[in-house]
């Protein structure tokens, strides 16, 4: 077989690549994302990384274009006279918290579910539902896979 040589270069060349885990599922496969002026513009897989040495499912080697989509969320956002408003990670956590406290307040930790997302680490997940068993004293706590 003989291997075809390109007639020009590519306008895509990569300025940079970077390694990273892929964070669609618990797989925890490697991707190598290849970076031009601040866009992913391809993904593949490098060869010698576990645990998919090389191969990626579809959602791993094209589902990124979400990174520099115009709705992605890069804040949270708190409600404040029915308008969402750009906030601060502490004052979304304090305000959760707060809510929280005052529904187990008034009308027990049953009243609370949370559900944990195939996108989170198994770490993650295991202290999301450390929070719901220990911290709110519920057992309502579920799985996206689920739904
Ligand atoms: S490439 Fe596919 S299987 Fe691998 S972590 Fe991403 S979503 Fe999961």
């Amino acid at each position: 077989m003989t291997a075809i040589a390109p007639t020009q270069p590519s306008p895509l060349t990569a300025e940079r690549t970077v390694q990273t885990t892929c964070a669609y599922c618990g797989v925890g496969c490697q991707l190598q994302l290849h970076i031009k002026d601040n866009v992913v513009f391809r993904t593949d897989a490098p060869f010698n990384a576990p645990p998919n040495y090389g191969k990626l499912c579809v959602k791993g080697r094209f589902g990124h274009d979400y990174l520099w989509h115009p709705d992605r969320l890069t804040t949270p956002l708190i409600r404040r006279n029915g308008q969402l408003e750009p906030a601060s990670w502490d004052e979304a956590l304090s305000l959760v918290a707060e809510r929280l406290s005052t529904i187990k307040a008034e009308s027990g930790p049953d009243s609370i579910a949370l559900l944990c997302s195939a996108k989170c680490t198994n770490e993650e997940n295991y202290l999301m539902q450390k929070l719901a068993r220990q911290v709110i004293g519920t057992h309502n706590i579920d799985h996206c896979a689920r739904l």
